[in-house]
């Protein structure tokens, strides 16, 4: 591999790109404007001085300098993304196609409700089959995220034990250690303590521990299922009645949904409230390609608690409910407030329901049952060279993702993150990296349905020889990784906590010292 630099900065067909403002100037256009008349300011003093510094390219520059950026993300319709619990897949165009249908993309959340009367339908109808598929009677559509969708159940929860009274006193959340880092800061932002149980040996929710941790205080539990090391919870349904009995109430984080969905009902396991990553299951591009969209079923204890707006139909076709006077609100609902300003990602929702109807039922169980063999059949090619640390052999499957540890790279002098690196320089996105963290040096990796097989062996493959290279000691190849990338280690730490999100224009002494 070649440190060889280049004049231009540029990488062979590899561009270097600079920020907008470093290109643009103030005085270039990308449309020709009539020159400005001269009219007398009615601002004041309160006209700003200079111009807004804006930065100015003509059309060109636009279009190559945002096409460029597009090329430095890496994106699923670009290569695997095999990254853990994200759920990577491909997102089909008919959804693309569908929601650019101008009755979707065109309109406006202020028009008046019978100008939009197909919108309202069309979320009527994905409320429905979310309902339907999760066996759940009741759903908020509105949240933007999987993270805000936990929010949304998490406060109908609480809304729920503040009308019986016992706000006071119950405020303990369990939340397993193998948990999404958003669990626990869900339940930590709306007040409650929260609680760890650990893993057993196997993986799963210590049933023992958990047992053990129930009392008049529990307000929750929050579990995911299946786990994120990629397992079942085999005792939900045990789990489930032991905290209904002492009156607490089963949030399950629905983010791998991928892998049961068509083939089991979180309704018939006890959960009372479950988030839906739209993005995740159901396609929809996301990860720095679009936004998300986290709806919330609930359960029939926790239904009147839902939160503003939602769908009603009547004589007069589809409205909005929007305000807590609304008439059509029944006597025992008592929405907690809303979530967001409008109605949420009508993109994503358009998207979710093309996926479904194109899949039909039979498709998305199909759905479930390659994301799990995918995974399995990852799981069974590298166990030889790699370690799994929950692998009980052939006759003990994993749900949709593969979880190794790196106890493989003991001796080696390297780590995970060596190793991760090392595969961006073979063109493939890292699996998710020291997550969960009930296994060290975790190495999560979730190749989806979408794959194929020949896709899946390059992959094995490429994995296989990055392992042999690290038993022979190629140091190199990965304490030097990534070297085919635009940049080459980023101090991420310093990045997210000290973000720099606003450009000034070098000073010569900062200039100076580079
Ligand atoms: C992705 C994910 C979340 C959060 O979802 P966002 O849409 O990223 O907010 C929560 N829990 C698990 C297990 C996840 O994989």
């Amino acid at each position: 591999m070649s440190e060889k630099q280049t004049f231009s900065g540029n990488r062979g067909l590899q561009l270097e790109e600079p920020l907008i403002f470093e290109i643009g100037s103030y005085q270039n256009c990308g449309v020709d404007l009539d020159d400005v008349p001269d009219v007398a300011s009615c601002l004041g003093d309160c006209a700003a001085p200079g111009n807004a510094d804006l930065p100015g390219l003509s059309e060109p520059e636009a279009m190559r300098h945002f096409v460029r950026l597009s090329q430095k993300n890496h994106a699923i319709d670009a290569g695997l993304y095999p990254l853990g619990s994200c759920t990577m897949k491909h997102n089909p165009r008919l959804n693309e196609k569908m929601a650019r249908l101008p009755g979707f993309s065109d309109i406006h959340p202020l028009q008046p409700q019978a100008t939009v009367q197909g919108a309202l339908e069309l979320m009527d109808d994905l409320a429905h089959w979310l309902k339907t598929l999760t066996g759940l009677p009741a759903v908020a559509l509105s949240p933007k995220a999987g993270a805000h969708g936990e929010l949304c159940g998490m406060m109908a929860i609480r809304a729920a034990i503040e009308a019986k009274g016992e706000l006071a006193t119950r405020n303990r959340v369990l939340v397993p250690e193998s948990a999404h880092g958003t669990n626990p800061a869900t339940a930590a932002l709306l007040g409650f303590k929260v609680d760890g149980i650990p893993a057993n040996a196997e993986g799963r929710v210590d049933l023992a521990a958990f047992k053990e941790k129930l009392g008049d205080d529990v307000a929750a539990i929050m579990l995911t299922n299946p786990n994120t090391c990629g397992l079942f919870e085999r005792d939900i349904i045990e789990i489930a009645d032991a905290l209904h009995a002492v009156g607490g109430y089963f949030y399950c984080d629905g983010a791998n949904f991928n892998a049961i969905v068509g083939r089991v009902r979180p309704g018939d396991l006890g959960v009372d409230a479950m988030h839906i990553n739209l993005h995740k299951t159901f396609s929809t591009p996301h990860g720095g390609g679009g936004p998300g969209s986290g709806p919330t079923v609930l359960s029939d204890r926790l239904a009147p608690f839902a939160p503003l707006p939602f769908v009603v139909s009547g004589e007069d076709g589809f409205s909005l409910v929007e305000t807590m006077g609304d008439a059509r609100l029944g006597a025992d609902e008592n929405p907690f407030g809303r979530m967001v300003a409008f109605h949420g990602q009508m993109g994503m929702y358009v998207r979710a329901l093309s996926y479904m109807m194109s899949h039909g039922a039979d498709g998305l169980r199909q759905v479930a049952e390659d994301a799990v063999l995918n995974a399995n059949y990852i799981l069974a090619s590298l166990r030889d060279v790699m370690t799994a640390p929950f692998d009980n052999g052939p006759k003990a499957p994993c749900m949709h993702e593969a979880l190794f540890d790196d106890s493989f790279l003991k001796d080696t002098g390297l780590d995970t993150l060596d190793f991760a690196k090392a595969m961006i320089d073979e063109g493939y996105h890292p699996m998710t990296m020291y997550f969960p963290l009930v296994v060290h040096g975790a190495m999560l990796i979730e190749p989806t349905e979408t794959e194929s097989k020949a896709s899946l062996d390059l992959f094995i493959a490429t994995m296989r020889d990055l392992v042999k290279g690290a038993k022979e000691g190629d140091m190199a190849r990965f304490k030097n990784a990534p070297e085919l990338a635009p940049r080459r280690r980023l101090d991420e730490t310093q990045a997210a906590r000290n973000p720099i999100l606003r450009w000034h224009e070098p000073t010569a002494k900062a200039q100076a010292a580079e």
